[in-house]
């Protein structure tokens, strides 16, 4: 049997290449697309002869501002083509990874071969990316579900002592003080036994709310267990961590809680603690934070405490 002629077997992968679902091309070396297969010519938004030997900042023009193809998101064409170009032959190999107008994602990767030619190739990672985004959302949505309080959307115990010892030591490095505040509703107990369970749910939702909307966004709120509830507020001195308290307490007992047709009023105890060099760790400003609230409990309770380590 005679050897198969090289031309008829070019033929056959130029067939070939027109048939897959993945793109093809090669830019020669003055970066002008001599080669290229019609989905290649696609993912530009063009016909394949009107991408052929157009030069590859035509292409990425056209491409920009065509409906379909690559999407080039940039307010300056100009320069994503500086950056582009200077990224283009400065290794052996490229592979990144970019979406479409029409929300299919490819990979593509740029190998440069003889005389500084790149040869392109981009295949579809659609259902790879789809997989990719829901692991994302479900592990976000795990993370909210492990950190955060259910019913009061506040940090959980563990979460909030992580978080606060963080910040705590990122004070004590740029030498600012953080307040603590440890808050306990009064007479909860009676809210239960009045309203039920249900009531008391009701009362913890309507306080969280409450002083999260009064506080900044850097500040954490934990809730550490019942119906109490600890701030740590970074970059707050004593007189500042005074009157937040203050709003805080005054807030909680004016605004009521409606609940079944019904409303009722809470109120809060307050015990308050400023980081110094005497109290630094997360477990010094809880225990001098809790001391205090044990003394605004014992003063009466609606009242916030505070006292120097
Ligand atoms: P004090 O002013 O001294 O703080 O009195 P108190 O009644 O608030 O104090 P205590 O800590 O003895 O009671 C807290 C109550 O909170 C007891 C418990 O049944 C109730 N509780 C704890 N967790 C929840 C919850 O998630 N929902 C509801 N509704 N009640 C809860
Ligand atoms: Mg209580
Ligand atoms: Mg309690």
């Amino acid at each position: 049997m005679s050897p198969i002629p090289q031309e008829h077997i070019q033929k056959i992968i130029f067939q070939g290449i027109n048939l897959t679902d993945d793109c093809l091309g090669v830019f020669d070396d003055k970066d002008m697309l001599v080669f290229c297969n019609e989905n290649l010519a696609r993912l530009f938004g063009l016909p394949i002869e009107k991408a052929l030997n157009k030069y590859f900042d035509e292409i990425i023009r056209h491409c920009h501002a065509a409906p379909g193809g690559i999407n080039i998101e940039t307010d300056d064409i100009e320069q994503w083509i500086i950056d582009a170009n200077q990224k283009r032959r400065s290794q052996c190999f490229r592979a990144f990874e970019t979406d479409l107008k029409d929300g299919r994602w490819v990979l593509v990767t740029e190998q440069l071969v003889e005389d500084q030619h790149i040869f392109m190739y981009c295949s579809d990672i659609t259902d790879k990316k789809k997989y990719e985004f829901e692991i994302k959302k479900k592990s976000e949505e795990l993370f909210t579900l492990a950190t955060t309080d259910s019913l009061t959307q506040t940090y959980t115990r563990r979460h909030f002592y992580q978080q606060a010892e963080r910040e705590l030591s990122r004070c004590h490095r740029e030498d600012i003080t953080c307040a603590l505040l440890m808050i306990d509703l009064d007479y909860f107990k009676k809210i239960n036994d009045q309203y039920g369970h249900a009531g008391g749910d009701k009362a913890l939702e309507h306080f969280s709310k409450g002083i999260r909307q009064q506080l900044r966004e850097h500040d954490l709120v934990g809730r550490l267990g019942g119906e109490e509830f600890a701030i740590l507020l970074p970059g707050t001195d004593k007189s500042t961590s005074i009157q937040i308290a203050e709003r805080l307490r005054s807030t909680t007992e004016e605004n009521t809680v409606s609940y079944r047709g019904t409303s009722f009023n809470i109120s809060v105890s307050i015990g308050i603690a400023i980081s110094s060099n005497n109290c630094k760790t997360i477990d010094q400003i809880m225990c001098l934070a809790d001391n205090n609230l044990y003394k605004a409990k014992a003063n009466g309770r609606n009242q916030f405490y505070h006292s120097n380590a």
